[in-house]
Order: C-alpha cells, then sequence, then structure tokens
C-alpha cells in the first residue's frame, strides 16, 4: 500500500517536472520570436540607413533630384510629445522624413550648441554635428568672394507657433477677405506649421547673402542662389525645397545637413 501510494507520489512528482520543462521550452521559444522581430526591425533601418550614406556620395544629378529619395518608414519612436519638450539624440534623427504628413511634434536636441557670431546676423543655435561642414561652407563662398551668414537654425516648437502666427497675421492684412483656413494654407506654402518644420532638427539652417543685405530670395540671378545650388552638396548640405518640391515653395536658402 506504501509502495503504491510512493509510485504515484513520483508519477505526480514526473508529471510536474514535465510540465515544468515544457512551460520553459515554451517561454523561450516565444522571447526568441519576439526578440528576433524586434532586432530585424531595426537591423532593417540601420541597414537602409548605411546604405543610404553610401549612395550619398557627392553626385549632383542625385543631389539635385531630391525628390526621387524615397523616405524611410518613420522610425517608431514616440514623437508627439503631450506637453513639455521631449530631448531627442540628434543623430537617430538625421534622416528623420519631416513632412506635412510627418511631424516630429514638439522636441530639442540633444547637442545644440551657439554658432560663433561672425557666421550669422543673430544668435543662432545648431547641432554641434553640422558645425564643422556648415564653417567650411562659409569659409568656401567666402573664397568665391561671397559673404554667407546664418539667420536662422534650431527653432523651438513655440518659436515656429509664433513665426506661424506672425506670418498668418501679416497675410490676413494683405488679403482681409480669405477666411483663417485659407490663410493657414497660404502661409503653409512658405512656412512649416509647429512641430512640422525641419529648423526643430537643429541640423537645418537658413543662409543669406550680403549680396541682397541678407534677404530671403530664390532669384536665381543671386549669385548665392547658384553657390548654394552649385556647391552646398560638397559640404554635405541639401536643398531640402528644392524647385518644384511638392510641399513648399522654392527655398534655395533651407539646407540640411545630410552627410
Ligand atoms: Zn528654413
Amino acid at each position: 500500500m506504501l509502495n503504491k501510494a510512493r509510485k504515484l507520489s513520483l508519477l505526480w512528482f514526473q508529471v510536474l517536472i514535465f510540465f515544468c520543462v515544457f512551460a520553459s521550452v515554451i517561454i523561450a521559444l516565444s522571447n526568441t520570436v519576439i526578440f528576433n522581430s524586434g532586432t530585424d526591425v531595426s537591423l532593417s533601418v540601420r541597414d537602409v540607413l548605411s546604405e543610404r550614406i553610401d549612395d550619398n556620395q557627392p553626385d549632383i544629378l542625385q543631389y539635385n533630384s531630391f525628390k526621387t529619395v524615397q523616405y524611410l518608414t518613420p522610425i517608431p519612436t514616440p514623437i508627439q510629445s503631450t506637453g513639455g519638450v521631449k530631448i531627442i539624440n540628434t543623430r537617430e534623427y538625421i534622416y528623420y522624413p519631416l513632412s506635412k504628413q510627418n511631424p516630429i511634434g514638439n522636441v530639442q536636441p540633444n547637442d545644440l550648441v551657439e554658432l560663433p557670431k561672425s557666421y550669422t546676423t543673430r544668435k543662432i543655435l545648431v547641432s554641434q554635428l553640422i558645425v564643422s561642414d556648415l564653417i567650411k561652407l562659409i569659409k568656401a563662398a567666402k573664397q568665391d568672394n561671397l559673404e554667407l551668414r546664418v539667420v536662422s537654425g534650431y527653432r523651438s516648437f513655440q518659436e515656429q507657433q509664433n513665426l506661424f502666427s506672425y506670418y498668418k497675421a501679416e497675410e490676413k492684412k494683405k488679403n482681409p477677405s480669405l477666411d483663417d483656413m485659407q490663410i493657414e494654407l497660404l502661409v503653409n506654402t512658405y512656412s512649416a506649421k509647429p512641430g512640422y518644420s525641419e529648423h526643430h532638427l537643429g541640423t537645418v539652417v537658413d543662409i543669406l547673402s550680403a549680396e541682397n543685405n541678407y534677404q530671403f530670395d530664390s532669384d536665381p540671378n543671386l549669385k548665392y542662389v547658384q553657390w548654394l545650388e552649385n556647391n552646398a552638396y560638397k559640404y554635405n548640405f541639401r536643398i531640402s525645397y528644392y524647385k518644384g518640391n511638392p510641399e513648399y515653395i522654392y527655398e534655395p536658402w533651407h539646407i540640411r545637413w545630410w552627410p
């Protein structure tokens, strides 16, 4: 009788051990699957990025046809801040595909520095990443007898909001018959809404020339327009809003660091 009870408890013990081993295997397998799928996603994003860097050797034709660049699927990071500023690692956002369909939200790069005054018209903050190339670009222009200065760099969400509101008020004065929606659409052809501006990245500047007293002007006869079109790419910058781009008017002064 005792023997039978011992056998029975041994059997139950074996069943328990088997169940534990089985459960461990299942858990381990599911973890592997989850881990692998996560890794695959990040790897594919990195692969595409490095491929793009390789593809992006100085090539004026490719540079000028910015519209042919296939944007990545947005990197799945939470970008819509629910209040307050989100500090971002600038390196992760170098190729962030900002557009009217894909905002970045209320962000601040983690490596902002002030540009030396001799290269600007006022106090300008930019990402540390772009400083060296930007100064090389300005010095090269000087060699070609062109005095360039940075007039805008990093802009916060709030600054962009103020700018957008200012432009709306100006347009309303000029076009009093237009309603608020029409005014907003009009302004949005040359100014991004807060949360949608490439200036939030810290890797974008507006650069103008002494030849027309640092005025925003895309006249192709201006030396600075021609110079940026022909040379910006040599210093790892590209004109985001090239002529004929689908989102904004032509802005030869607005250059994005794209190494
Ligand atoms: Zn700009």
